[in-house]
């Protein structure tokens, strides 16, 4: 079972990983995991766990971290919320501390104060200065929390003091309170423009009733209920426009930028803008299901799914401290009782700068940002990743599987020749197929109906097995409608088909009535526009292995493959054999990652089997569900460009633990030789988290086209 909570207030991303760790210790706690851009955390509890201690639990420990933090149940604030800044009197107040400081610094520095006065006035200025890091040092402590950021700082500027480097220890807390004043804007920067690009959680309907419009909340809307979306309002819920032709802006939920048409009976999406006319829509879902729903929950959840090196570095980090503060211990004794020399004091300067340097910070912070950076550009794009685990695996991938229908193709099939057999008129057998296809979803199906135009009825019961065709019982009649391999279960033999077939390419619909074979419909399917474009972008993101898999026939499946340029086709499939053949492709990977990319029409489950499923937003449910990356726009060029966030974030994150371990490795060595000053230990520690942010906020930018 899984207990959801907003956390309000959440500003400090090691504060959330901490929270995460505290709640997975508690009893009957599987997992617990925080979201920082959207301060959500998902605690899974155990079956038959006491929930309403957990939740106890879990305030407690959130409160023992981060005092602030109010825990909402479900799902409620969070992403949509407007961000909580500190409040104005605390800023205020914060800003007049830090220029008091700040001023009896300088006026320590420049003024040459005897002895006695010099110490007052650093002390002063130090209390200012970093009074409040002392206070929620000790604080801390007291809850057992040593190895916390504001104790080092405060043990490094004290032991500074002590040893009578009063300057240098006042600008240990000057620099360290400026640094993350900085770094805590940054954050939230970086923040709010990434969920104002997520906020398309409408706020109201307008709900017909009568001739008059009552304002609603878009939950209360029920499918069935018309509603009325004024220029400029977001579309609440799913529907079918009834009134009106309008233009939308879908670019929220698409990154589409030319804006699309709606007009009677067309279908709308809510999370676009509603730009130029009135719309009536009659609504077909209800907002738990309608696709801005959906896509905020995505959203919001992505955080959850965290990328290896973000767990790398929460496991680095609860190590890292610890060892470094050991060896500023050793290196303040050791030295002055071995070395014949050596004073105490100069070693304990050198052991000071151990401590500052100490906090991994920089990683704590950035790497996290780094992925939902990531997530959050590729979103503005459409494309919806499910979790930084995902981004990660991207990286890796270099096979991509594609489906054809609907996936590389446009799924929308036109009857292109209706060949009946000997005693069978063209307008019969095209009304039979129909009244067989006229339940099915298929888009093979829907070519049919359309093209029969006229209702059918009659029709009794009917199956449709899934990569073969449809079974029903028509006025009494037997029809099977399918592929060969459908022929087969009716009972038609081979030969009987290959006599009719003729030199028409495209996709053949057989069918057969009452067991003896009537005719067959061939219908035809065009590669999307952007398909040739997507596989030479694939190859140019260094995709190695491009494959198709399609349960359509040998003939079809290998013209879409030559006209592509793909490396690799395979016809004929069954839903199952899809997935069989996933997993000896992905056998032969050799560490790789695999791609697979479908519609979800009959392959939801290879979807779900592979390595990263991708699924076209105009797909099935199902789909939306067992893909890890949805792709809104149904464009499969946008895997490239999802190919491309990925490396960019992966990039990022990699140059931020770089610099800042080699940072701080050049410090902690010139550190040890006492080369290295505090000051330039300040900068190792917030310096390099400041930079690390500013470069984690590239990941959210889009990447250019090529690299
Ligand atoms: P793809 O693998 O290309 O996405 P599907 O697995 O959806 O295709 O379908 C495979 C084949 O099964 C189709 O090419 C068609 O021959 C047959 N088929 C599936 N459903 C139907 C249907 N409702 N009517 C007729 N033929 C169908
Ligand atoms: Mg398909």
């Amino acid at each position: 079972m899984e207990m959801r909570f907003a956390l309000e207030g959440l500003c400090c991303p090691a504060c959330a990983a901490g929270i995460e760790q505290g709640i997975r210790k508690l009893d009957g706690v599987d997992d617990a995991a925080v979201n920082f851009s959207a301060r959500k955390l998902v605690i899974t509890v155990k079956e038959n766990a006491n929930s309403g201690r957990i939740k106890k639990g879990a305030a407690k420990v959130i409160r023992g971290i981060e005092r602030n933090v109010i825990m909402v149940p479900g799902d409620k604030g969070g992403t949509g919320a407007k961000l909580k800044r500190r409040p104005v009197p605390e800023r205020v107040f914060f800003l007049a501390a830090m220029g008091t400081g700040a001023a009896l610094f300088i006026a320590g520095l420049v003024f040459d104060f005897p002895p006695p006065w010099r110490f007052a006035v650093f002390a002063a200025s130090y209390l200012f200065a970093g009074g409040d890091v002392l206070l929620h040092a000790l604080k801390n402590i007291l809850r057992g929390r040593v190895f916390d950021e504001n104790f080092l700082m405060a043990a490094a500027s004290l032991g500074a003091f002590a040893i009578g480097e009063y300057p240098e220890g006042v600008a240990v807390m000057l620099f360290y309170q400026t640094g993350e004043a900085f770094q805590r804007l940054a954050v939230n920067r970086s923040r709010s423009s990434i969920t104002a690009l997520m906020d398309i959680r409408p706020e109201f309907a307008n709900l017909r009733e009568g001739d008059g419009l009552r304002k609603v909340s878009p939950e209360t809307v029920r499918p069935g209920d018309l509603i009325v979306v004024r220029p400029g309002e977001r579309i609440p819920l799913d529907g079918v426009v009834t009134s009106g032709c309008s233009a939308l802006d879908t670019s929220a939920l698409t990154g589409e930028s030319l804006p699309r048409e709606a007009e009677p009976g067309g279908e709308v999406l809510s999370g676009a803008i509603n730009m130029s006319a009135l719309l009536e829509i009659r609504v077909t879902r209800e907002f738990g299901e309608s696709t801005v729903s959906k896509i905020l929950a995505l959203v919001e959840n992505a955080g959850l799914r965290k990328a290896p090196v973000e767990n790398f570095i929460t496991t680095f980090a609860r190590y890292y401290t610890p060892a470094v503060v050991a060896a500023a211990a050793l290196l303040a004794v050791l030295p002055p009782l071995l070395l014949p020399d050596a004073l105490f004091a100069d070693w304990l300067h050198r052991a000071l700068v151990f401590l500052v340097v100490s906090c991994p910070c920089a990683l704590v912070i950035s790497v996290p940002l780094s992925f939902f950076g990531g997530i959050g550009g590729a979103s503005r794009q459409g494309i919806l990743v499910k979790g930084g685990n995902y981004l990660e695996a991207l990286t890796r991938a270099d096979t991509v599987v594609f489906d054809k229908t609907g996936t590389l193709t446009r799924g929308v099939f036109t009857v292109s020749a209706v060949v009946p057999r000997e005693g069978w008129k063209d307008e019969d057998l095209l009304s039979v197929a129909a009244a067989a296809e006229s339940n099915s979803t298929h888009p093979i199906a829907r070519s049919i109906v359309d093209a029969y135009g006229e209702k059918t009825d009659g029709i009794r019961s009917c199956r449709e097995t899934a990569g073969k065709g449809i079974r029903a019982e028509v006025s009494g009649r037997v029809v099977f409608a399918g592929n060969a391999r459908l022929m087969e279960e009716a009972g038609i033999d081979a030969e009987t088909l290959k006599a009719l077939e003729g030199p028409k390419g495209g996709t053949l619909v057989h069918i057969a009535v009452d067991g003896t074979y009537a005719g067959y419909i061939a219908v035809s399917d065009e590669p999307k526009p952007g398909s040739k474009a997507a596989v030479a972008g694939l190859r140019a993101a260094g995709i190695k292995r491009i494959v198709m898999l399609t349960g359509d026939n040998r003939v079809e499946g290998e013209r879409i493959g030559r006209e592509l340029g793909l490396d690799e086709v395979y016809s004929e499939l069954l839903p199952h054999q899809k997935v069989e053949w996933l997993e000896r492709l992905e056998a032969e990977e050799h560490g790789k990652k695999l791609i697979f990319a479908g519609d979800g029409i009959n392959d939801a489950p290879a979807l779900a089997r592979s390595d990263i499923g991708i699924a076209m937003g105009a797909g099935s449910d199902a789909a939306i569900e067992a893909a890890d990356i949805v792709l809104m726009t149904d464009e499969p060029s946008k895997i490239a460009a999802a190919l491309r966030v990925a490396k960019r974030t992966h990039g990022i994150v990699w140059q931020n633990i770089i610099f800042a371990l080699g940072v701080k490795a050049v410090i902690l060595v010139l550190g040890a030789l006492g080369i290295a000053t505090m000051w330039s230990a300040v900068f190792g520690d917030v310096g390099v988290a400041l930079i690390a942010v500013f470069n984690a906020m590239r990941a959210q930018r889009l990447p250019a086209r090529g690299t």
